[in-house]
Parts: structure tokens; sequence; C-alpha cells
């Protein structure tokens, strides 16, 4: 057992083995990679019994690992869940206009705040808020890295030492513990919550004011739906308890879309700018979710509470970079032509890809993999994908997946797609895993089924 362990060469070894053969790569890299494969290899030795190689293995493992480029730890992943806004493989994809301007900005200089008709030192927060006042309807703007941001920012300038009133209903949770009221918390306003977590009503709100009240906070409830005996009060309700008594209603919108989705099949949401409408003072919310850009939260409203952010020292440790700033303003752009923006923006695209043409790329991935793969017990099932990210908790997108069945070892087939070179991410149910062709770019279907020969052994 220990014996394996022997067979993992030394480092100087490998870097002996390379250099007779003439392969491109400093010595430093060479050392660099050679390491963390031989760390994998002890993991595999000591998680798994039956896991043998030879010291072969491990120098054609470094070779092809080297040759492939394929060293970083930030790899690219084939989403196969039909999660669309799947938090944990990055969210919403960038558009191929917003990926062009990312490099095109990010490999030259910039106006980034420079004032190129005044010649002198610009704003960065100037960048992109003519094109979201546009779209939304709203007097100013301003971006920062995310939407929790944009909820503490707001806060924090708005109501330190204030008390911000908030339904119980509204507190919530979104993944990896993550809650807006703790954000809310630390930007140091003094939350009130009110009502229960089923039923708020107007009075709970204005029993709580005092002259210490300073916001009427709306939050939405993002990846949860109550059912039933339900009761929040509307934003209209809210903004016409804070007239004449001097306090703000804000709202964290959370994923917000700036379009109706409705007709692409999707419920009524209210829109950034029927929130505003409805008087709002300032919303809030992400950028890579339903907008479909790149991490970053905007806030829109009121130009004299955002020139009142714009003058917190904080907003410095929120401020977005040129990335994103680029690749933001290409995603709204597209925004201009709705039929070309549901076309070429990745995430509306698959959250309103017509159930037939996903159908039609499941039956042509299923060809190609029992073409070359047989045996394989295949079937064409319908499924139900979510927009994720928070958005649409309760909708499901009627959709269409492969369903691979196994004997057993469902949970291997599983990894050995994840682990392999094009780290295909899966669902499995029982003993099933499943390929949900929502997500998936047929671009992608040449490499799902290279790996599953590999592990069908054909
Ligand atoms: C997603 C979400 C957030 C956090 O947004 P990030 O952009 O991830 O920081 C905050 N509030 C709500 C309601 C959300 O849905």
């Amino acid at each position: 057992m220990t014996n394996k362990y022997r067979k993992i060469p030394q480092v100087n070894d490998v870097l002996s083995y390379f250099e007779n053969e003439n392969i491109d790569a400093s010595k430093d890299l060479i050392k660099y990679i050679a390491i963390s494969i031989f760390d994998d290899y002890r993991n595999e030795i000591k998680s798994n019994p039956d896991f043998d190689f030879e010291k072969e293995n491990v120098y054609k493992k470094i070779e092809e690992t080297l040759a492939k480029g394929d060293y970083y730890s930030f790899k690219e992943t084939i989403n196969a869940t039909g999660v669309v806004l799947h938090t944990n493989l990055g969210r919403a994809l960038l558009s191929k206009n917003a990926c062009q301007r990312l490099v095109e900005i990010s490999s030259s200089y910039s106006n980034l705040e420079y004032d190129l008709d005044a010649g002198q030192r610009g704003s960065r927060y100037k960048q992109v808020v003519d094109i979201i006042k546009h779209l939304t309807g709203a007097e100013d703007a301003i971006i920062v890295n995310n939407n929790a941001a944009a909820v503490f920012l707001m806060l924090n300038t708005l109501a330190y030492n204030k008390e911000t009133i908030i339904s119980r209903g509204e507190l919530v949770e979104i993944g990896d513990s993550f809650r807006v009221s703790e954000i809310m918390e630390r930007s140091g306003t003094k939350l009130i919550e009110v009502g229960a977590t089923n039923r708020t009503h107007l009075k709970d709100y204005e029993r709580q004011i005092n002259e210490e009240t300073k916001v009427l906070m709306k939050v939405h409830t993002s990846n949860f739906k109550v059912l039933g005996f339900h009761k929040e009060v509307t934003a209209p309700e809210l903004k016409d308890l804070a007239r004449n008594k001097d306090l703000l209603v804000l709202e964290d919108l959370g994923s917000g879309s700036i379009i109706d989705l409705s007709k692409y099949g999707l419920s009524r949401e209210r829109t950034v700018s029927q929130c505003l409408k409805e008087g709002i003072d300032l919303v809030s919310f992400s950028c890579d979710k339903l907008l479909g850009g790149p991490q970053g939260g905007i806030i829109v409203g009121r130009k004299d509470l955002i020139d009142q952010i714009k003058k917190n020292q904080l907003l410095r440790a929120f401020r977005v970079g040129k990335l994103t700033l680029a690749a933001l303003e290409a995603t709204l752009f597209e925004y201009l032509d709705e039929d070309l923006l549901m076309k070429n923006n990745p995430t509306l695209r698959m959250i309103s890809m017509p159930l037939e043409e996903i159908e039609k790329k499941a039956i042509k991935l299923r060809d190609m993999i029992l073409k070359e793969i047989p045996q394989i017990d295949l079937s064409l099932e319908d499924a139900s994908s979510l927009v994720g990210g928070g958005a649409y908790p309760e909708e499901e997108l009627p959709s269409k997946k492969l369903s691979i069945k196994t004997k057993g070892d469902s949970k291997n087939l599983e990894e050995f797609l994840r682990l392999s070179p094009y780290h295909i991410i899966t669902s499995v149910y029982k003993d099933q895993v499943h390929l949900d062709l929502r997500t998936i770019d047929e671009s992608d279907f040449e490499k799902i089924v290279q790996v599953l020969k590999e592990y069908y052994k054909v």
C-alpha cells in the first residue's frame, strides 16, 4: 500500500525527464504542475484502495497538462443541470459582444476616469449611467460590485444610526447562508422587523414608525414563494405611508429584470422601471442574474439620493472595475433591440428557449451518443429546468433531458463526467444521470460524446 506512494516521482526526476523532452515550459511551471499532480495521486491513493498506476502515467499526466495548458484552477464547465443562473457555475454567461468589449477595454488604455471633452480627470461612476437611465427611466444610477454591496451602501448612506422597517416575510436567506438582513444590519441601520412570516399588514409598519425611522425596506423574496395564507404590503402602499413623513422607500429587487419576461412564458414580475413608477426611491438589483451581464450591483432612483451615495467614502471599497463596466455597457446596449437581445444574450436565450428547440437539441445529442455507444441505456424525457439565481423560485421551465440509466453506479458516472477535461456537471437521480438540454450548447455535444465513449470504453 505504501509502495504506491513510492511510485510518485521526485520533482528533480520530473525536471530532468522534461529537460530531454524538449518541452516549451519553464522549470518553475513544470515544478508547480508536478507538485499539484503529485497531490492528486496521493489523494487518489488514500481514498481509493483499488487505484494503481505506473510512474510513466504520472509523467504522461504532467506532459498532457502542459500541452493542453490545462493548469488553471479556474476551469470552464459544461452546465447540464438545466439551472440557467447557477451561482456555483458562475451565473450569467456574457454575450459575444460583451466579451469582445471586455478584451478591447482591458487590453488598451481607456477613459475609465478621464473626461475626454475636458481633458481632465473624470468619474468612473459616469460610465454606463446614461444607458441605464434610458432603459429604466431612472433619474440617476450607480454601479457597485454586486447587489449585496448596493443594499449595504444604500442603508449605510441613508439610514446609518436610524431605523429601517422590514417585513419578517422578506427577511430572506439566499444560498450559502448569506442573509440579506445581516448585510443590512452591518450597514449601521437598526432593523425593525414587523409582521409574521406569512402575513404583514400596512398597520404593522405604521405602528413602528417614530422619529428614528428613516427607511421602509422591501426585499424581493428571491428563492422562495409563500403560498396560501399570505399578505405582503405593496410598494405603492408603502409609498403612501412614507409620504409626508420624510421616510424613504427602498427596494432590493434581487434578480431584477429590466424587461417584462412574461411574453417569453415566465410569470409577470415587477420590472425595475415599474418599481420606480410605483414611487420606490431607490431600487437595487444584480447585474449577473436576469440582466445577463457581469457580476455587479446597480442602484437606480432619485438623483439626490444617488448623489449622497457618491459622497460616501465606503463607495471606494465597493467600486467596480473596468472589466465590469465594459461588459455591462455592451450587455445593456443589447437591450436596445429586444429581438436581438433574446438571441444574443445567453441567459435570456436559454430562459426563453422554446421547448421544440430544446427537444431538437436533445434528439440530436441522443442520436450522436447512440451512434457511438449503442449499449448505453439512454432515454429522452421531460424535464423541468430552473431559472436559478433566486429568480422565479416557483417557476419550473418545461424542458427535455437525456437520462442515462446506470447499473447502480450513477455516482461514478457523475464523477467521471465532472472530473473529465470538460467538467460536465450533471444531476443524479437514483441510478440515473440527467443532462438537461436547456443549458447545454450544441458546440459541446462532441465533447460530451467523447467523454461518454471513454466511460463506456468504446
Ligand atoms: C441575489 C440577491 C442578492 C445578492 O446579490 P449579489 O449580486 O449576489 O450580491 C441580494 N438580495 C436578493 C433579494 C437577491 O436575490
